[in-house]
């Protein structure tokens, strides 16, 4: 079945001033900068320009997130070498997770702007979700929450083994 698309032009004003209301940069009360210069126990990987941390409030176990340490919610404004670390972190997240839980497979994504689903968007951040097969039911789409069936100290143990052995064989 085809989509309609139903344009409507004159709606770009609102969008427009919409745009200009959407956040801060204000880095001391960002939980990643914190977690960056604190040493915060999510994470679980500290590169030279970037790291890996637990996401506090997981869609499911092992949710981590893949985060360059400038403060920015723009691509284009990370340095050239936390864009390359980041995707490096990216795939070790990846084989650490695949050892570490088994899952079937990955959502990974980036959410920009609040509209997109960010909860910080001041800080970008690449999300990296393991999925198993049935992990969805009716809970998030009809009481907006979401089961874990593992803690996250438990998570942090598993994935932080797995990790320091795959960035070793990369050279991170
Ligand atoms: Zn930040």
């Amino acid at each position: 079945m085809t989509r309609k698309i139903i344009w409507a032009p004159w709606r770009i004003e609102y969008i427009e001033k919409a745009k200009e209301s959407l956040g801060t940069d204000k880095k001391d009360e960002c939980f990643l900068c914190t977690a960056w210069y604190n040493d915060d126990e999510l994470v679980v990987y500290k590169a030279q320009n970037s790291f890996i941390i637990m996401n506090r409030y997981p869609y499911n176990p092992g949710h981590v997130m893949v985060c360059p340490k400038t403060h920015t919610r723009y691509l284009e404004n990370i340095p050239e070498e936390e864009k390359i670390e980041m995707w490096k972190l990216l795939e070790v997240s990846i084989k650490a997770l695949t050892s570490a839980i088994k899952p079937h497979g990955f959502n990974v994504g980036i959410n920009i702007g609040r509209i997109a689903g960010a909860g910080l968007e001041d800080h970008l951040h690449i999300h990296v979700v393991p999925r198993w097969a049935g992990d969805t039911n009716f809970m998030p789409i009809c009481g907006n929450s979401k089961i874990v069936v593992e803690d996250l100290k438990s998570s942090i143990i598993k994935i932080k083994s797995y990790l320091q052995e795959i960035v070793k064989e990369l050279k991170i």
